[in-house]
């Protein structure tokens, strides 16, 4: 591993904790499982079809030689279940947030990489591989052991030390192995194996790479591999190198999911994205529009993918071209919810806010369940048919009419609700002016 080599040759002091986790996947609390997949704000229904694929999960014991009822278990992941190993990931990162966190406030000091682009490394992690990395410093050395316990006390998974070691680079074995007595856990020499790959020691060296090839031969015989290539895992290691830009599926991502409060409305917004009738990737779409995950001119220049003289609206308004512009306040696409509400008969106050305009725009029928559902529905509609739009206007250089546009939610509405309503197939025209009518909640 570069890390291992640079600190060699820059004769830097590094300190590397390799963690083994005990039966990794037998004592993991499913609560736990439950409070992270929360506050990484996963949506509520896959959260859901999760915990009844998980925490089903029964068992039978031999008695004698004869199995006994089959009882609940109540926690712990499956050995060979496809899932476990995601699961595993998702509880990971529990110590992930830990280990930012323990850096933030100069509890832990990670190891910095480099002379100029200084990049400070505390932790890499995959599955119940994880290795945490700092200075020399007997304040590392006790901040090491409070995370993992403070990390077993969260999560159920427990750390054994006596398998765990403590690895150092330029390092005095002297004061490694009374380290190595505080954490209770063995010395380590490079190299060693992560994720099955050797790290530190000279490549040139004919013996390092016989774990490499005992794993490639293991691989070949009959792709026992499990959960993840040999190829994955090493674009997994440089993965975990580089710092995030786009703002996808990161360490730093997960952190600021856990750290920041969303609001409420969003919290009922995201519930109201999935909606039987529409079709799954309009509501992955209105998740990242809820999120401000979409690529909007405003998050392009924020991410620094474009130069911010690029970020205007491509209406033409003069608006930057933020999601709360496009969808709402733009005097062009905004406009097309004063016409859609013209046509569905509803007034509602316009919130300036995305996921309060959604659950105002869904909730302002009273009562009716068949009524709310449609406005949903519209809604849905609705910022699909901005979003295409913009895309249109932006990349085929095409362009519709708001009345067109219009048309469009009128359009995708009906086909959506054709496949499960009856009556909507004879009534195609009359969908045009009166949808109520048709869909029989007059
Ligand atoms: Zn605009």
């Amino acid at each position: 591993m570069l890390l291992v080599d640079e600190a060699a040759k820059f004769q830097k002091e590094l300190l590397l904790f390799k963690v083994d986790f005990e039966k990794a996947y037998d004592s993991l609390d499913w609560g736990y499982l439950d409070a992270v997949m929360g506050r990484m704000s996963f949506p509520f229904l896959w959260t859901k079809w999760i915990k009844e694929c998980v925490c089903s999960a029964t068992a039978s014991v031999l008695v004698n030689g004869s199995p006994t009822d089959e009882f609940p278990l109540e926690r712990g992941l499956r050995q060979g279940d496809p899932l476990s190993p995601f699961m595993f990931l998702l509880a990971a990162e529990g110590l992930n947030v830990l280990m930012k966190a323990m850096v933030e406030s100069n509890v832990f000091t990670g190891y910095t990489i480099g002379t100029e682009n200084l990049l400070s490394i505390s932790h890499l992690q995959f599955a119940d591989d994880t290795l945490l990395l700092g200075v020399k410093s007997w304040a590392n050395v006790r901040a090491l052991r409070a995370v993992l316990v403070l990390f077993e006390l969260m999560s159920g998974l427990k750390v054994n030390f006596h398998k765990s070691m403590l690895v150092g680079v330029n390092i005095s074995d002297s004061w490694l192995s009374e380290a190595a007595s505080v954490l209770r856990c063995r010395v380590g020499k490079v190299p060693f194996l992560y994720l099955g790959l050797p790290i530190g020691g000279d490549p040139s060296r004919l013996g390092i790479w016989e774990p490499v090839v005992a794993r490639i031969k293991q691989r070949l015989s009959g792709w026992k591999s499990r959960f993840l290539s040999f190829g994955g895992r090493l674009i997994l290691l440089k993965w975990q190198w580089k710092p995030n830009l786009d703002g996808g599926y990161s360490v730093r991502g997960a952190y600021q999911l856990l750290t920041s409060q969303q609001p409420v409305a969003l919290d009922v917004a995201e519930e109201l994205i999935w909606h039987k009738q529409v079709p799954l990737k309009v509501s992955i779409f209105a998740w990242r529009l809820l999120r401000d995950r979409l690529p909007t001119k405003a998050n392009l220049v924020a991410r620094g993918i474009i130069t911010p003289e690029f970020h205007l609206c491509v209406s033409g308004c003069g608006g930057v071209e933020s999601a709360q512009h496009l969808f709402l306040s733009c005097t062009v696409f905004g406009s097309l919810w004063s016409l859609v509400r013209s046509w569905i008969g509803f007034s509602s106050a316009d919130s300036h806010h995305l996921s309060d305009h959604f659950v105002q725009f869904t909730y302002s029928f009273d009562g009716l369940r068949t009524r709310r559902s449609f406005s949903q529905l519209i809604w849905l509609a609705c910022v699909w048919v901005i979003w295409t739009e913009r895309n249109q206007r932006l990349f085929r250089n095409s362009k519709c009419s708001l009345p067109q546009l219009l048309d469009k939610v009128k359009q995708f509405s009906y086909l959506w609700l054709k496949t499960t309503n009856c009556n909507l197939v004879s009534n195609y025209h009359s969908w045009w002016s009166s949808p109520y009518t048709c869909l029989g909640i007059v």
